[in-house]
């Protein structure tokens, strides 16, 4: 079977179509049509090969919406024609602690959909069935791909580390992921703040559920909201001045990341010591947790805001998310 997409063929070089064969379905793997496909900052670090981890020709493409359309024969959780998604694994060895435990996104040998293979910027996608994940009917599908990359990033660590509606919550950066993580806050319960150098997008962060916005910026405003967070979350992949953000914990705190920040962090033990604070991080989250997160999103009516290219679009679409101006995430249709 002949798959169509678009590849590029070296470090940052331009989207062009491509064609590749797929072989013969494996017992437990789908093969989806893909109807949409999100465009996440990972997909530009896999390009540029950023992360040492790219193979040219490079597919990207992992927050996909598409029907089945092929299901091996020991497949037992989807149907043809069923709606579903997938996001940044395709795999994972089902076999490991990790795996048997549902902690799937912590298996050693997680296979992910644009690592070492091709991704869901085509026609067609292959995936393991335990990562494919069916769409509730209430979520709209053209908006829903960043769900399963940037929005299972932000809505696992509410569940890993057991956030409280009470709890006062920070979020670092309103790009596509932090607008997801204000509306799961929010609809979690929970008193919400955004952190963001771009005081223009106060008045979005509050629709998408901030009751407080600080421009971080100034240094004076972190200062102000000083041992006020039990938890803050950091969604950008740039260095800041983190010991801020700890003294903005309050005792028993937690900075964590799900922005992949490529310097190693620099902070005194001293005041996470004396306030027992911790600092964390973690990748996407489990089938397990991204159903449960589907199930919440479709309960509140969470939907990521979304800008619609066209395929055929993908290098402007690219280069609008590589100047950094979507809102907030970018979709790619046939
Ligand atoms: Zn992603
Ligand atoms: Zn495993």
């Amino acid at each position: 079977m002949t798959v169509k997409g678009y590849a590029a063929s070296s470090p940052g070089a331009e989207l062009k179509a491509f064609e590749y064969e797929l072989g013969l379905l494996g017992i437990n793997q789908v093969d989806i049509k893909v109807e949409y496909c999100g465009i996440c900052h990972s997909d530009l670090s896999m390009l540029d090969n950023e992360w040492g981890l790219t193979q040219y020709p490079f597919v990207p493409g992992h927050e996909v919406i598409g029907i089945v359309e092929a299901v091996g024969s020991n497949v037992k959780n989807l149907k043809l024609g069923q709606r579903v998604g997938l996001g940044w694994s395709s795999g994972s060895c089902m076999t490991c602690e990790w795996c048997v435990s549902g902690n799937h996104n912590l298996c050693k040998s997680n296979e992910g959909t644009i690592v070492g293979r091709y991704g869901g910027f085509a026609d067609k996608v292959r995936a393991e069935a335990a990562w494919v994940i069916p769409l509730p009917d209430k979520l709209d599908a053209e908006s829903s791909g960043p769900l399963f990359c940037g929005g299972i990033t932000v809505f696992n660590p509410i569940v890993q580390f057991d956030i409280k509606p009470t709890d006062r919550v920070g979020v670092i950066g309103i790009g596509g992921l932090g607008h997801m993580a204000l509306s799961f806050l929010s609809a979690w319960g929970c008193d919400v703040t955004a952190f963001s150098t771009s005081s223009d997008k106060e008045a979005e962060a509050k629709s998408f559920g901030a009751n407080h916005f600080v421009n971080s910026k100034d240094a004076k405003s972190l200062e102000a909201v000083a041992d006020s967070f039990d938890f803050i979350l950091s969604t950008v992949n740039s260095p800041l001045d983190w010991i801020s953000y700890i003294g903005a914990l309050r005792p028993k705190g937690r900075l964590h990341f799900v922005g992949a920040v490529l310097e190693p962090l620099s902070v005194p033990v001293f005041p996470l010591l004396v306030g027992q604070k911790s600092i964390s991080a973690s990748p996407l989250g489990s089938p397990a947790t991204t159903v449960k997160m589907l199930d919440f999103a479709a309960r509140h009516n969470i939907q990521p805001t979304v800008e619609v290219f066209k395929f055929n679009q993908v290098n402007e679409a690219m280069e609008k998310l590589r100047n950094g101006k979507p809102r907030y995430r970018i979709v790619l249709k046939h």
